[in-house]
């Protein structure tokens, strides 16, 4: 029956963005202050007082719209939204309507549909428009105490004025998984160009989805509804399969779908109705009075252009051709600046791409994260962890000695020779231990050894390998060297 209907989606995102000042005063944007703590007459709404507004939004706002495409306009105009909310001291947010900062971008990135164990089908790439970028200020915050029959609820108005960024699909998405990786690559792309945390526990990144269904092959979009307030991935997609199993069945049993939002109850994995379009607001946009047009300069698009750094797919496709990796592999080592730019800084000096990446999406990233601490902040440097690498290539230690000399740099920040002297991995030097792996070497390879008294000298790294893996890759490498050529050359 779910086969002959298709969902049509669409996400509106709002993102914080990190200045350290709010959009049109100077309050701190300070996340976990004490309540109200953070506010002036601009941001408490006090009769009389003026917005200025912040260059550095503009600056965030047009690095979010260039990262996706978007066309930034030379000049965007404020509106106010009007409604009432006690969170709104103002009695409306100054947004952006008909003119807003920017407009008709887009994304092309992977998208898969996921088994009943969460994996990836098929990845495909495919091309999502987006509507618009546009600025407005948050609202402050209404926190209820003793749910469900509030006996107090407060207001904190830290929040109010925080700069946001409203970032509209169009209704391009065709199941619940190209919503989810849109919006993942989305929260990428904004902490690449860092203009966003992307903390959606706290509210840094939040997302509505409007979501309807029709019959496969129908040209008319079927009534939306609108869902809100996902604070997570995981919300996002479980409510929006929940909708489109629930808005079938309906016009499957002849129901009209009424336009409502509704909210998703994770605890009971469903959604329920809010309002309907008739309780809808009618906000009765006008220009902003206290508010001249917003003129973003050519030259400050251009300069901010070129400074736009390498963004997510293309990394992620780049690293893929460069470095032959795997999409997953990419894909992971992708999934943050911090962690592209580290993989990128052992292969450097090590020149091996698929240890540098093995080595760091498993032993590091596990070391990591049970340690709770970000790569950029490793204890363990992408030069030693090249140092190491290179240890294990030229035969210096084995591979499974490695991991225990990972652990220990890690847990010490001391060099890869030296903790591998120190674990009675210690080296065999003496020249007595080090020929008797050199003949057994040699005695096992008779067809290598004719090889190379033929003149086929190449292969004395061969010969090395042997030796090393023989002392458990404990010989000195430079003894191993003398003892060896004058073993294979007599
Ligand atoms: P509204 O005026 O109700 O805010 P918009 O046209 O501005 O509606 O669209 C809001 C969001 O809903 C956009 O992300 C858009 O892509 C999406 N959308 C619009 N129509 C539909 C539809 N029929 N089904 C699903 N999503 C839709
Ligand atoms: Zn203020
Ligand atoms: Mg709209």
């Amino acid at each position: 029956m779910r086969d002959k209907y298709e969902a049509v989606i669409g996400l509106e995102i709002h993102a914080q963005l990190k200045t350290d000042s709010k959009i049109f005063c100077g309050c701190s944007t300070r996340f976990g202050d004490e309540p109200n703590s953070n506010t002036c007459p601009v941001c408490l709404g006090l009769p009389g007082a003026l917005p200025v507004m912040n260059r550095r939004v503009i600056e965030m706002a047009a690095r979010a719209a260039l990262a996706l495409n978007l066309n930034i306009n030379h000049e965007s105009i404020f509106s106010r939204k009007n409604y009432f909310y006690p969170d709104l001291p103002k009695g409306y947010q100054i947004s952006q309507y008909d003119q807003p900062f920017s407009e008709r971008g887009w994304v092309e990135i992977p998208t898969s549909e996921r088994n009943e164990s969460g994996h990836a089908t098929e990845w495909q790439t495919k091309r999502f428009g987006i509507t618009r970028l546009h600025l407005e200020e948050d609202a402050g915050k209404s926190l209820h105490e003793g749910m469900p029959d509030a006996s107090k609820s407060y207001v904190d108005l830290n929040r109010s004025g925080v700069p946001l960024a409203e970032i509209v699909s169009e209704p391009d998405f065709r199941s619940s998984w190209e919503a989810y990786d849109y919006m993942q690559y989305l929260r990428r792309t904004l902490l690449y160009v860092g203009v966003c945390d992307g903390n959606m526990e706290e509210g840094s990144l939040r997302c509505d989805a409007n979501v309807s269904v029709r019959v496969r092959g129908a040209e008319k979009f079927g009534t939306k509804v609108e869902l809100k307030n996902l604070n997570s991935f995981k919300f996002l997609q479980k409510a929006l399969e929940y909708e489109i199993d629930r808005q079938i069945a309906a016009v499957e049993a002849g129901e009209k779908i009424p336009q409502e939002t509704r909210l998703w109850n994770e605890r009971e994995s469903k959604t329920y109705a809010m309002r309907s379009k008739e309780e809808a607001h009618d906000y009765r946009y006008f220009p902003e009075p206290d508010l001249p047009p917003l003129i973003t300069a050519e030259e400050l698009i251009q300069k901010l252009r070129a400074e736009l750094p390498e963004l997510p797919e293309a990394r992620r496709r780049r690293f893929v051709e460069e470095y032959e990796l795997s999409f997953e592999d990419a894909a992971q080592l992708t999934d943050s600046r911090g962690m592209a730019d580290y993989f990128e800084e052992v292969v450097r000096p090590s020149g091996n791409a698929k240890a540098a990446a093995n080595w760091i999406l498993n032993e590091l990233t596990r070391e990591l994260k049970s340690a709770g601490i970000d790569i950029a902040h490793s204890p363990l440097s992408a030069l030693q962890l090249a140092e190491m690498i290179k240890l294990i290539d030229s035969g210096g230690i084995s591979g499974k000695m490695a991991k225990d000399v990972l652990i220990r740099m890690y847990q010490s920040g001391r060099p890869a020779e030296e903790v591998v002297r120190e674990i009675g991995g210690s080296q065999v030097s003496d020249e007595a231990s080090i020929r008797a792996f050199v003949d057994q070497a040699i005695q096992s390879n008779p067809r290598q050894l004719e090889q190379y008294r033929g003149g086929k000298t190449g292969l004395f790294g061969f010969f090395v390998g042997q030796v090393m893996k023989l002392s458990g890759g404990r010989a000195n490498p430079q003894v191993v060297n003398e003892v060896l050529k004058n073993a294979l050359e007599g």
